[in-house]
């Protein structure tokens, strides 16, 4: 299949357009470079440097025709969306409907979407499935959860076929490609970061949650394990119909065991700092995975191990990330 892939110069979707590649399919990466890199677009795709907010230009590019789009160009901090919801909504929402138009105008039929489990905020019951609550609290859940509504309701009137994924967090790297954020704000490559000495000490977000050890609980998956559930999505959307998965590993780990693990593969220490919570954060967030692995036949293949052995062997590689300390 010939491919649209925006947001293919960041983390997930540079991972999910070298999988698509090694499958034999043709991709075409749609990303501003805004907070992507030009060096994670794997070789053999081919580049068009655009922002989806440039509704004529989107429109334009996308006339070329493609199979299918897989959509993960958005921007993902939350404690920016609370304080600037203004540019989540301009860019997430208006930039996918951008998408949308130029999807439509161009008869494109089958699209994987990049949502969250930020949509369904702090529930009330986890493991957490697809009927959960969806209550967003914070702008880039509600963002992702605007989309979704906007996806859905097109299959409706117009009969794309869709496919929502809500990741849970997704860690690791795919050979010379991986994670590289700035700011960084994610726990492993932060916590890789203290064991490499690039940072004094990596803070504990709260030790006084509800849980065994007081630390909180999230669901990692290994990106190469995401990224192959958005292969199986591709080939599972269905005319007129928006289909969801939670896209998790089912397992939870705390902070601090994450931080064991780190000091079991790379052998160093890693100072810590406890510090309190950082706002919006909720205790316990698991997938209950039974859908798609039901429906797409997905399965996670790699445990926490291996995110944390792919994520230092990158951080070791590429110390400052793809283009040097503090620059992307
Ligand atoms: N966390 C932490 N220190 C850090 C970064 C994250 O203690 O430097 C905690 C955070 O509070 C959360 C978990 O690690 O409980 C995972 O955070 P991350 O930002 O990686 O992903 P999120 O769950 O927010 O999407």
């Amino acid at each position: 299949m010939k491919l649209l892939v925006t947001g293919g110069a960041g983390y997930i979707g540079s991972i999910v357009a070298q999988q698509l590649l090694a499958g034999g399919h043709e991709v075409v990466v749609l990303d501003s470079l805004e907070r992507g890199h030009r060096a994670a677009v794997p070789d053999g795709a081919r580049l068009l440097e655009i922002d989806l907010r440039d509704a004529e230009a989107v429109v334009d590019a996308v006339a070329e025709g493609f199979d299918g789009a897989l959509h993960f160009a958005a921007y993902a901090l939350v404690a920016e969306s609370v304080a600037r919801p203004e540019i989540y909504y301009r860019n997430n929402v208006l930039g996918s409907l951008n998408l949308l138009d130029g999807l439509r105008a161009a008869g494109v039929q089958r699209l994987v979407f990049s949502s969250t489990c930020a949509v369904y905020g702090e529930p009330e019951v986890v493991p957490m499935d697809e009927t959960t609550p969806t209550r967003p609290v914070n702008s880039y859940g509600a963002s992702k959860l605007a989309v979704d509504g906007m996806i859905a309701d097109e299959c409706r009137a117009h009969g794309l076929g869709a496919v929502s994924l809500r990741y849970f967090n997704v860690a690791g790297a795919s050979g010379c490609l991986g994670e590289d954020h700035y700011p960084e704000t994610h726990l492993i490559p932060n916590v890789l970061r203290a064991a490499q000495g690039l940072q004094d000490a990596v803070k504990i977000f709260g030790t006084d949650y509800p849980t065994p050890d007081g630390t909180a609980v999230r669901d990692y998956i290994h990106i190469e394990d995401l990224a192959r559930a958005h292969v199986l999505a591709l080939e599972g959307a269905r005319p007129s119909e928006h289909r969801i998965f939670n896209l998790g590993s089912g397992d939870g780990y705390s902070v601090r065991e994450v931080i064991e693990a780190v000091r079991t593969v790379t052998g160093l220490d890693v100072p810590v700092q406890e510090a309190g919570r950082r706002p919006g954060d909720p205790p316990r967030l698991v997938a209950a995975n039974g859908r798609i692995r039901a429906e797409l036949g997905w399965a996670p293949t790699k445990s926490l191990t291996e995110m944390v052995a792919d994520a230092w062997a990158f951080a070791q590689e590429r110390p400052h990330g793809y283009a040097g300390a503090g620059t992307h």
